[in-house]
């Protein structure tokens, strides 16, 4: 079976490159801004907007500066986002504002090449990288990401899925997961994942910073300093969640064969105002994602259930016992259980999530379904583009 395996490597352009990156990116989002308007205004869809690109580039000289696939990459990157928010999985696709478009993605080989300890990118020239790691397979695509003031490739390689040994998956015991604020997710077993103080030391640092720059006058230089500390304060919280939900995600995928999901609506999480709580809440988007790639990997799925009345309900009997959060034990009046409230919730979540299983053969990840749409348009377009 292929595989999609994505690797990251940090960049070091040269000043020249990294000038030409930055073009790069606003030409993609001057691209992108001007795609939304016409969708918006004409309801123009994906296969006009891709047809009209050949004439957009002969009437707008400055899309003439960047790659033509990664412009059409644009057209694609706008559709998704298009089909996420049907799919009620993220908001309608808003207008980027400057400084706010910060990646753009080479989608074949031969737009980007790999030799030695370069990376060639088309339009922009050999910029060094660092490959912390060899590459096995085949690069397929290419994202540049600008990470404040730092470059980084992202690079997903296809390779042969070395088969899981069957025995050694079903071997290993299947677990619910709890999400929650207080600890960052309970098991079903009941092991418990704390959520990291650096979240809460994090929160202060911003709030602090936050405050300094409303105090600074605009367009001021110690105003565009404190702006680039708190980026890089923004930068430090992501990268923190992130490895937070690498290690989580590593030992669930690890120790458990089939990992039950409770399926929070993302868009929910994504209106929580208050900074800490917003924290926890993307890193389970992102230890949920991270579990489901791992998993796939190790012969493993991941599971996501309905999550209605999991705290609610008795785990062993099935009656409803109502509690307020406050309650954090679950007692049973009818069987006489008395758990831990959120290894009850979970231990639902894993039966919801067993009962899934013999239901359904595929794993419900709701991400590859809408990159899987894609697939064969993609193919459609790289044939346009050489022409
Ligand atoms: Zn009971």
């Amino acid at each position: 079976m292929k595989l999609l395996v994505t690797h990251r490597f940090r960049l070091y352009p040269n000043k020249r490159q990294e000038r030409q990156m930055e073009d790069t990116l606003e030409t993609c989002r001057r691209l992108y801004n001007s795609l939304l308007a016409d969708r918006k205004e004409r309801g123009t869809g994906f296969y006009e907007q891709e047809k009209s690109l050949v004439t957009l580039k002969s009437e707008e000289k400055f899309l003439r500066a960047a790659n033509a696939q990664v412009l059409q990459d644009v057209v694609l990157r706008l559709d998704k986002a298009f089909q996420a928010f049907f799919a009620g999985l993220s908001r309608h696709p808003r207008f980027k504002r400057q400084g706010r478009y910060s990646s753009f993605t080479y989608p074949q080989l031969g737009g980007f090449k790999i030799t030695g300890s370069r990376l060639k990118l088309s339009k922009i020239g050999s910029v060094k990288v660092k490959l912390h790691r060899a590459i096995t397979g085949n690069p397929k695509r290419c994202t540049i990401i600008r990470d404040v003031d730092q470059w980084f490739a992202c690079i997903i390689v296809e390779r042969e899925q070395e088969s899981a040994d069957a025995t050694l998956v079903n071997a290993k015991p299947p677990v619910g997961v709890d999400l929650g604020t207080a600890n960052l997710a309970v098991l079903s077993d009941g092991t418990v994942f704390h959520n990291p103080k650096h979240f809460s030391h994090a929160v202060k640092r911003i709030n602090t910073l936050q405050k300094s720059l409303s105090k600074k006058r605009s367009g001021s230089r110690k105003r565009e300093k404190t702006k680039l500390l708190l980026a890089k304060a923004y930068r430090k919280v992501r990268r923190q969640r992130d490895d937070t939900a690498h290690k989580v995600s590593r030992y669930l995928a690890d120790t458990y064969s089939c990992i039950a999901f409770e399926n929070l609506k993302i868009l929910n999480m994504v209106k929580n105002h208050h900074l800490a709580s917003a924290i926890t809440d993307s890193t389970w988007g992102k230890l949920r994602t991270l579990t489901a790639y791992k998993a796939e990997r190790r012969g493993g799925r991941v599971i996501l259930v309905n999550p209605a009345g999991t705290s609610q309900k008795c785990s062993e009997c099935g009656e409803v016992v109502l509690k307020d959060l406050s309650v954090r034990v679950h007692r049973c009046p009818r069987c006489g259980l008395i758990l831990d409230r959120d290894v009850n919730a979970a231990r639902n979540v894993l039966k919801r999530g067993l009962e899934r299983a013999l239901v359904e053969e595929q794993p419900l990840l709701v991400q590859r379904r809408v990159i899987s749409r894609f697939a064969p348009v993609k193919q459609k377009a790289s044939g346009f583009i050489r022409g």
